[in-house]
């Protein structure tokens, strides 16, 4: 495999399109806007400097990873000649049902289907196309060239072969694969956000502090940050989302999103994206 097209240029497309390219593929980024794009571009350029500055890769590596990347707003275009698309549009069923369609309309007949969604069943996304086989989860963590892991998310009809391909191929990236089945919220977010959310509750029911709840996670259980700041740093309306989806999917009360972090969401308070969360970031 050498041909990758990455859909969706914000902040997992980019980081997923610069470690395909550090890894000898030959990428294409599609976003639905220029601006989109130069701003991906911008972020990727910054983030190979790092790695400059770390000396991990050379400036010349840096400048051969930018030549592997290809920016485009026509999805047609970016479509032609893939052999793996990873989808990472915005988390929206529709959006998400609308692309895969699409990819399965102009994509050669063995090109697989990937989508780095958090939440959206892959068993849902690949019954809109005729290869749901072919469809699977590769869920990458943020910052993309920086994380390990990457939940391989097998949909009800993901074959075998699919699995392995992409369970070596994550490998290949020099991240862990861990083989996942698809239900609400996968393992990450079934056991994330309930943790969140709960210290959301502590907090409505004012046991403790905002500093109070991230102190005892951090120095208690040795989370590298408390639930509250990687609330702030996810984005609340996220951490909503997901938390609806593990609710409305598995049904259980216990699933019910704390109506603080309701409120936070309804007042636009989202944490770092907005300049103001469980902390100012002003
Ligand atoms: P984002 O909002 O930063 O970026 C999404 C991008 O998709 C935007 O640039 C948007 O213009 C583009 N887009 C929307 N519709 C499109 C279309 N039809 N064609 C092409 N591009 C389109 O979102 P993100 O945080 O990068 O999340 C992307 C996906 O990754 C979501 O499914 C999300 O759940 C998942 N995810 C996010 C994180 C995270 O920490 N942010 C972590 C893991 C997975």
């Amino acid at each position: 495999m050498q041909y990758v097209t990455v859909v969706g240029a914000g902040t997992m497309g980019n980081g997923i399109a610069h470690v395909f390219a550090m890894n000898g593929f030959q990428v294409k980024l599609v976003d639905v806007k220029q601006d989109f794009l130069d701003r991906a571009l911008a972020t990727i350029t910054k983030n190979l400097d790092r790695q400059v500055k770390k000396e991990i890769i050379t400036e010349e590596q840096k400048q051969e990873i930018l030549g592997r990347i290809i920016m485009l707003t026509e999805l047609e275009d970016g479509l032609k000649g893939a052999e793996l698309v990873v989808e990472a549009a915005s988390e929206n069923e529709e959006v998400k049902k609308q692309l895969f369609k699409t990819f399965d309309e102009k994509t050669d007949a063995n090109c697989i289907l990937a989508t780095n969604t958090s939440s959206i069943s892959i068993t849902k996304i690949g019954a809109v196309t005729s290869r749901p086989d072919k469809v699977i989860g590769m869920h990458f963590f943020n910052p993309v060239p920086v994380m390990k892991l990457v939940e391989v998310i097998r949909g009800h009809e993901t074959s075998d072969e699919i699995y392995k391909t992409i369970e070596e191929l994550a490998t290949k990236l020099g991240k862990t694969p861990v083989e996942v089945q698809d239900y609400p919220g996968f393992v990450s977010n079934r056991v994330l956000m309930p943790m969140i959310n709960e210290a959301v509750y502590a907090l409505m029911e004012g046991v403790a502090t905002v500093e109070s709840i991230d102190t005892v996670m951090k120095l208690g259980m040795a989370h590298p940050m408390g639930p509250l700041t990687l609330a702030d740093f996810i984005g609340l309306d996220v951490c909503l989302d997901i938390m609806n989806v593990l609710h409305d999917g598995i049904g259980d009360p216990k699933y019910r999103p704390c109506p603080l972090l309701k409120k936070m969401v309804a007042a636009g308070h989202l944490g770092r994206k907005s300049g103001k969360g469980f902390y100012d970031y002003s």
